[in-house]
C-alpha cells in the first residue's frame, strides 16, 4: 500500500462516490470511502469503507488520519426537484452540507492534505438567467449577482467560496466542479430523492405501454444530462489538472422533459403518454456552458444522452422488477402481448 496512491472519497456510499471508488480502483488507488451509509446498490470496492457522520469533526479528523494524495468531497444531503424545491428540507439540508464542508477542508487542511475535489452544482447559478428555456446563461462568469432558486444552490455558493478561501489563505490546492444533472446506473430511482432521469425511467418502466406518467409542469422546461462515466471523466481531469475551477461539468446537449420522457419510451420500446401535473419543477431552462473546461483542460462530453439512457434504463428497469412493483406488460395487456408475438 505504501507505495500506491491514496484516495478518500467521501459520500462513497452515494451515487457518483459509488462510480468514482470503482474507477480509483481501476486506477490502482488504495481507496477509502466514507458514507453516513453504505451503498444500496453495489458492494463497495474500496479498500476500507467507514460508515461515520462527516457532520461530526471527530470523523473528520479520523477519516484524513493519512496524507492522502486526492481526496473527493462529494457527501451532501441533496436529492432531485421533489426534494431540495419543496422547501420542506432547507433549513436541515443547508446546515448538514456546509457543516460537512466547514469540518472537512479543515480537517485536510490540519492533516496537510492540498488536493480536495469539491463537486458544487448548477443550481448555484442565478435563475434569473434561467427563465428561458431556449436560452439558458450557465457560464462559469454568470454567477454574480448571486440568486439561486434554491437553499441547495446557496450552500453550494458558500462552499465552494470556502474551498476557494482555503487555496487563497492556507496554499490547498481545492478543485471545484459545477455538476449539471448526472445520471446513471446504481443511482437513486425512487423513494422521492430521484432526479428526473430516474424518476422518468422508473414510471416508464411501471407503466404499460399506452400509459400515461405523471410530469411535474408542462414538460417543457429544458436541462442537458451527464452520464456518471463522464461525469468521473471530467472530475479526474479537473482534480489532476493546475486550474482551480469553479467549472461546470456538465452535458450541452439540451432537451425539453418531454422530450427526455420520448427518448426512455423509445428505448423502453413503448408508447408512453404523459399527463401534467403541478410540481416542483426548478428553473425554466438550463443546460451546461462547456467552454470553459473545453479551453481550459480540452474536456467535452462524448456520448450523446440517448447513449447513456440506454445503459441507464435497463438498469432501473431491472431494479422496478425486483421490488415487484410491475406487473410485466405481457401479463396486464394479454392483447398487447398477443400483438407482440
Ligand atoms: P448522493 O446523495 O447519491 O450521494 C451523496 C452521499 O453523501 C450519500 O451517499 C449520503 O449518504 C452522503 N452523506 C450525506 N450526509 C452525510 C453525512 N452527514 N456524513 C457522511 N455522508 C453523508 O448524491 P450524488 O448524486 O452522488 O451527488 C454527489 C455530489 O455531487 C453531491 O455533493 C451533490 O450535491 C453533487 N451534485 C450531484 C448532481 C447529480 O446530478 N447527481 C448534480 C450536481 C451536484
Amino acid at each position: 500500500m505504501m507505495s500506491m496512491k491514496t484516495a478518500l472519497v467521501c459520500g462513497a456510499g452515494g451515487f457518483i462516490g459509488g462510480h468514482l471508488v470503482k474507477r480509483l480502483k481501476a486506477e490502482g488507488f488504495w481507496v477509502r470511502g466514507v458514507d453516513i451509509k453504505a451503498h444500496e446498490y453495489a458492494e463497495t470496492e474500496a479498500d476500507e469503507f467507514l460508515i461515520a457522520d462527516l457532520r461530526d469533526p471527530v470523523t473528520c479528523r479520523d477519516a484524513t488520519d493519512r496524507p492522502f494524495d486526492e481526496v473527493y468531497q462529494l457527501a451532501a444531503d441533496m436529492g432531485g426537484a421533489g426534494y431540495i424545491f419543496t422547501g420542506d428540507h432547507d433549513a436541515e439540508l443547508m446546515h448538514n452540507s456546509a457543516t460537512i464542508n466547514l469540518n472537512m477542508v479543515q480537517a485536510c487542511r490540519k492533516r496537510g492534505i492540498k488536493r480536495v475535489f469539491y463537486s458544487s452544482s448548477a443550481c448555484m447559478y442565478p435563475a434569473y438567467n434561467q427563465e428561458d428555456p431556449d436560452n439558458p446563461n450557465c457560464a462559469e462568469d454568470s454567477a454574480y449577482p448571486a440568486a439561486p432558486d434554491s437553499e441547495y444552490g446557496w450552500e453550494k455558493l458558500f462552499s465552494e467560496r470556502l474551498y476557494l478561501a482555503y487555496n487563497r489563505n492556507y496554499g490547498m490546492e481545492c478543485r471545484i466542479a459545477r455538476f449539471h444533472n448526472v445520471f446513471g446506473p446504481e443511482g437513486t430511482w425512487d423513494g422521492g430523492r430521484e432526479k428526473a432521469p430516474a424518476a422518468i425511467c422508473r414510471k416508464v418502466a411501471q407503466a404499460c405501454s399506452g400509459d400515461a406518467i405523471e410530469i411535474w409542469g408542462d414538460g417543457l422546461q429544458t436541462r442537458s444530462f451527464l452520464h456518471v462515466d463522464e461525469c468521473i471523466d471530467g472530475t479526474l481531469r479537473l482534480m489532476r489538472s493546475d486550474f482551480a475551477g469553479p467549472v461546470n461539468i456538465g452535458s450541452d446537449q439540451m432537451v425539453t422533459i418531454n422530450g427526455l420522457v420520448e427518448m426512455i419510451a423509445r428505448i423502453a420500446g413503448k408508447h408512453i403518454p404523459t399527463h401534467h401535473i403541478p410540481g416542483p419543477t426548478g428553473v425554466r431552462g438550463r443546460n451546461s456552458d462547456n467552454r470553459l473546461i473545453a479551453q481550459r483542460l480540452g474536456w467535452a462530453p462524448s456520448q450523446a444522452l440517448e447513449m447513456g439512457l440506454a445503459k441507464t434504463y435497463p438498469w432501473i428497469a431491472r431494479q422496478v422488477h425486483a421490488k415487484a412493483e410491475c406487473v410485466p406488460a405481457q401479463q396486464k395487456f394479454n392483447i398487447g402481448a398477443r400483438e407482440v408475438k
